[in-house]
């Protein structure tokens, strides 16, 4: 499944966010992990957080919980940089340039809480 090898990255760059951290006496334990998902990323935010829920466990990450933001897509001329609907036409009524994704087009790991211990 896709998305699996999806979370399994995402849980990367938190180990790696975990390991650079480590011996400091803040931030113990991740609560909470907010990815952007793109409408033309292709990913299933169902699945995604289904396949979250399956592996976080195994990786250590039983604390944190998982936000996801549903970002839209975003089309633009690459000439004048005007928005070109999404719904509408290809190309930009201006330039007649094929418009281009400028966003929502990918998946991006955006903020990650960490708890610190009380001292
Ligand atoms: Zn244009």
């Amino acid at each position: 499944m896709h998305e699996v090898s999806l979370v399994e990255s995402l849980l990367d760059q938190l180990d790696g966010l975990r390991d650079r951290t480590a011996g400091r006496p803040t931030a113990t334990a991740v609560c909470l992990v907010r990815v952007r998902v793109g409408a033309g990323s292709g990913v299933e935010p169902t699945l995604f957080r289904t396949a979250y829920e399956a592996c976080r466990g195994a990786r250590e990450y039983t604390a944190a919980k998982l936000e996801l933001v549903l970002e839209p897509e975003r089309w633009v001329c690459p000439l004048c940089q005007s928005s070109v609907g999404a719904e509408g036409p290809l190309d930009c009524a201006d330039c007649d340039a094929a418009r281009v994704l400028r966003a929502g087009a990918g998946i991006f790991l955006d903020r990650v809480e960490m708890e610190v211990p009380d001292v």
